[in-house]
């Protein structure tokens, strides 16, 4: 078939490592709702665009969302990196969805790649539409009617069942019938509000390994490579803890080997992932081996009391040059709410090692509005970011609370976008003097966040009349607003019962 590829492709492609050519076979596509810069912090997407090609008879190509997808008068149309192909020319269509507010994007990138977004207005002939991600820990009604299909978790554990049955036939009933059987295979047309249990990886799956680099990604040329999956704890907002992914800890040895690759072998920097790669044991060693094969290293975030000099060190000899904590909570007494573990003393302590070993700042990572913030708690909060700015440059980043089903706080209050604006300006105002850098994202969007985390069908019926609307805040607005008066019975229900769907059986869990 002819094919164009759009100007932003071309770039993204030429100076990527790692690219797989597509050969013969059956076509797919796999998709991520963002952009390509987004796309390539994403080392679960690099893992499932490996695994899709690996099996002889499958092609599977990349899409992403253009850089101008939402700014541009005549937005690009949405076309394989790899070939320029529409997404309807394929026989599958992928999504990794990493959360709810890539549901519009979804919806957005179907449409642009000449594909209905709405499954009611798709036939036989269009491609199946498949997805998957990190979503899948947390709410999926939202998605019932625009996709064929999810696969709930991992998903390389599914790769497998998944392609046996895309290969196995064509008709796409017949190829619903069969996933719907399977477990972790949510068919929402077969199981209605009924969501599956997740997919849980383990043993050779773990450490994940990268497929590809960019100068144009987040993590500029770096190499990813997976230190742990999951985390050992138990914070209550958060939907990697413990019971929901529990960590699982690859062996040292494998994670040496996998730096012996030709991808981590040639890349200039190597980027350690995972939710708690600072509980994982061997750190240290591993970072270490990638120092002294003369690589930078990136770790996203780390815990503030796992910090020790020579970590530190580690770090500062990899070329790290801001050190990135989490204290999610706003002070002492919600920190040990929400049992995060941490004391003041170890961000003060982790400032001190920061400038000890020469980096340029600190970057601290808060969450506003949790059940029960007062006003003593933002000020506990300022009192803190004066004590660190007093060591080491500082830079906070402040997220609203979004409450997310299966942790402790599903139920809890979403605070309003208002009161939320007027407590960060406030953390603002207060650290202007210190020159504290305050970053902060939008109460409005983690508002619309929180609709679709906790909402079912009809509210993703409610992101396809927003967008149609415009997409802008107010098109939101009237569109949940609309959701509201008509009091969805059915609707609370699914939410309801979703809260209970898919907890992950794993011993232990409280
Ligand atoms: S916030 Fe971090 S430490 Fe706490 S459960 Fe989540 S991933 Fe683990």
């Amino acid at each position: 078939m002819a094919t164009a590829i759009p100007p932003y492709a071309a770039r993204l492609i030429e100076d990527e490592v790692g690219t797989i050519w597509p050969r013969a076979g059956r076509e797919l596509v796999l998709c991520y709702p963002n952009t390509y810069r987004v796309a390539g912090a994403s080392l679960g997407l690099q893992v499932i665009y490996r695994l899709l090609n690996a099996r002889a008879g499958v092609s599977c190509q990349r899409a992403v969302l253009p850089e101008d997808a939402f700014t541009a008068k005549v937005p690009q149309p949405v076309r394989s990196l790899e070939h320029g192909m529409p997404l309807g020319a394929f026989d599958t269509v992928l999504f990794s969805i990493a959360y709810e507010l890539d549901l519009p994007h979804l919806a957005w990138m179907l449409e642009r790649g000449e594909i209905p977004a709405l499954s009611a207005e798709r036939g036989a002939r269009h491609p199946l539409i498949i997805a998957g991600g990190p979503l899948t820990q947390s709410n999926v009604l939202p998605l019932y009617d625009f996709v064929d299909v999810v696969v709930m978790g991992e998903a390389e554990v599914a790769i497998e069942t998944l392609l046996d049955v895309l290969q196995s036939t064509e008709d796409k009933d017949e190829r619903l019938r069969l996933l719907a059987d399977a477990p972790g295979f949510w068919v929402p047309t077969l199981h209605g509000d009924a969501v599956p249990d997740v997919l849980v990886a383990r043993g050779p799956h773990i450490p994940a390994i990268g497929q590809w680099r960019s100068p144009h990604a987040e993590f500029s040329n770096m190499a990813l490579l997976e230190a742990a999956r999951g985390c050992p704890r138990y914070c209550k907002f958060c939907v990697v803890r413990a019971p929901a992914s529990p960590m699982r800890s690859p062996e040292l040895e494998r994670v040496l080997a996998a730096l012996d690759l030709p991808l981590y072998q040639e890349a200039p920097r190597i980027g350690l992932v995972g939710a708690a790669v600072s509980d994982w044991p061997p750190i240290k060693d591993a970072l270490r081996a990638i120092v002294e094969r003369g690589k930078g290293v990136g770790i996203s975030s780390l815990r503030a009391d796992r910090l020790d000099d020579e970590f530190v060190g580690l770090l500062a000899a990899g070329g790290y040059r801001t050190l990135t904590v989490a204290s999610d909570a706003a002070s002492q007494r919600l920190r040990g709410k929400m049992m995060k573990g941490l004391r003041a003393r170890h961000f003060i302590a982790a400032a001190q090692l920061a400038k000890d070993h020469g980096l340029r700042s600190l970057k601290l990572y808060v969450i506003l509005g949790l059940p029960d913030e007062t006003d003593k708690d933002i000020d506990e909060l300022i009192d803190l970011c004066r004590a660190l700015r007093a060591i080491v440059p500082l830079a906070i980043t402040i997220s609203p609370f979004v409450p997310k089903l299966h942790t402790p706080l599903a139920d809890a209050p979403f605070e309003p976008p208002s009161s939320q604006q007027r407590k960060l300006e406030r953390v603002r105002r207060a650290l202007q003097r210190d020159r504290v850098e305050v970053r902060f994202d939008s109460p409005k969007w983690a508002w619309i966040e929180y609709r679709l985390s906790q909402g079912g069908r009809s509210t993703g019926l409610a992101v396809w009349q927003a967008l149609q609307a415009g997409g802008g805040f107010a098109a939101w607005k009237r569109a949940f607003a609309g959701l509201d008066d008509a009091d969805d019975a059915e609707e609370r229900a699914a939410a309801v019962a979703a809260r209970g769907h898919g907890l992950w059986p794993v011993e232990g869990a409280r």
